[in-house]
């Protein structure tokens, strides 16, 4: 039997009209918070949401809220949404996805005059990708609390601009106080920008956790010499030093296994020359895990390690945290609610952890919260070669379609 369903045509139209908007020429996306590209970005979502007849919102850090009414305007809404910035490499569907599908789903609504209990919320948050602006994750964060407003306005990006004022210059400097709307639930459908399951052969994600996250950056100082007649024994190697590190890490989440990942991206060596002992080495750990005490447990052998390295090698090493989340659980009775959606339309399906960091991890701290995710082709994403498959997209929106269809006519 088929099911009703949201219409590929519109939902696609919306996700490659939007992709114009800060286009590359490789395909790709940058839309990089707060610029002018994220204005016009923002403009476009602002007329499609009012098309649609969404009440549209916009609070003071700049998340956009479009509403469409209840029959019971006093109930909390149910709440969609995800962001519309990308990365400086983007893709076409990181964030977009979720927050066009979202409007497919208040047009399905309307075209079919359903009227629904609770209001429906389709909300696009502000900078989740901390490029200009640290951290990521900055509109929901802010919104659910964990982050103080004004901090976060008085920001400076990397181009030197503050938030605040890059805000009211693009006009998004809203007066809805942040955390007003406390939603019923919240439910963010993402591409899953990781191979699972593609490899798997799977449509649907259900999202019950996420890992936490836990970003240092190491400092080691040693003492630069000549790399011929300094003999071994007697070096200060801060480049020595950073490599251990990165293979202490590596065998640190081999031991641990499970969700445990560890990853040094950045090595920076100084003075940086083939025959001169480096001086000194800046690298960056990032741990994860989906196990807070596990997680820490591993920040403890590494700061142990790490004590431990300097004392044998005769340098200073300072290490400087630079992010720290906790793993969340989403609820498990919407992650129940997506998995009978996709068994209902016959979904190849599976529950999963995300690997990486979302708007729904902060909702989580306000309100019930999950996510769905649909395959990315080859796992590929912050990239122009993001790709999911049309008929996947119009499934995941589906999915969204019933969850968000169930939630908003509960009492
Ligand atoms: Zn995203």
């Amino acid at each position: 039997m088929a099911r009703e369903g949201v219409a590929e045509a519109p939902l696609l139209a919306r996700i490659h009209d939007h992709g114009r908007i800060g286009a590359t020429d490789r395909g790709g996306v940058c839309r990089i918070a707060l610029t002018d590209a994220d204005k016009a970005g923002r403009d476009q979502l602002v007329a499609w949401m009012r098309e649609l007849g969404l009440q549209v919102q916009i609070d003071q850090i700049g998340n956009i809220f479009g509403t469409r009414p209840g029959l019971s305007p006093d109930a909390a809404p149910v709440m969609t949404g995800s962001h519309i910035d990308t990365v400086a490499t983007g893709g076409r569907y990181d964030g977009i996805y979720g927050v066009m599908a979202g409007l497919e789903v208040a047009r399905w609504l309307n075209e079919r005059k359903v009227q629904t209990q609770r209001p429906l919320v389709v909300a696009a948050f502000t900078n989740e990708e901390g490029v200009r602006f640290m951290p990521d994750m900055m509109g929901s964060l802010v919104y659910a609390g964990g982050y103080p407003l004004q901090q976060a306005l008085d920001t400076v990006g990397t181009d030197g601009a503050r938030l605040g004022d890059e805000l009211h210059r693009i006009g998004y400097a809203g007066e809805l106080p942040c955390g007003a709307i406390r939603p019923h639930a919240f439910i963010e459908l993402h591409i899953e920008q990781g191979p699972v399951l593609e490899a798997e052969g799977l449509t649907i994600g259900a999202v019950e956790d996420l890992q936490g996250i836990s970003w240092q950056e190491i400092t080691i100082t040693g003492q630069s010499n000549h790399a011929g007649t300094t003999p071994m024994h007697l070096r200060r190697d801060a480049g020595y030093c950073a490599a251990a590190i990165a293979v202490f890490v590596r065998g640190l989440a081999q031991r641990y296994g499970g969700s445990q990942v560890a990853t040094v991206g950045v090595i920076d060596l100084q003075p940086n020359l083939i025959n001169v002992i480096a001086a000194r080495a800046t690298l960056t750990v990032d741990l994860r895990n989906t196990d807070e005490a596990t997680l820490q447990r591993a920040e403890g052998e590494l700061a142990a390690y790490l004590a431990q390295l300097a004392l044998e090698q005769g340098v200073e090493i300072a290490a400087k945290p630079l992010a720290r989340f906790e793993p969340v659980q989403f609820d498990q009775r919407l992650v129940r609610c997506i998995e009978a959606s996709a068994a209902s339309r016959q979904l190849p399906q599976r529950r999963m952890t995300s690997g990486a960091g979302h708007d729904a991890q902060m909702m989580a701290r306000i309100c019930p919260a999950a996510m769905i995710f649909v395959p990315s082709q080859g796992g590929i994403s912050h990239n122009p070669r993001e790709h999911t498959a049309p008929a996947e997209l119009t499934q995941g929106a589906n999915v969204l379609l019933d969850v968000l269809r169930g939630l908003c006519d509960e009492g």
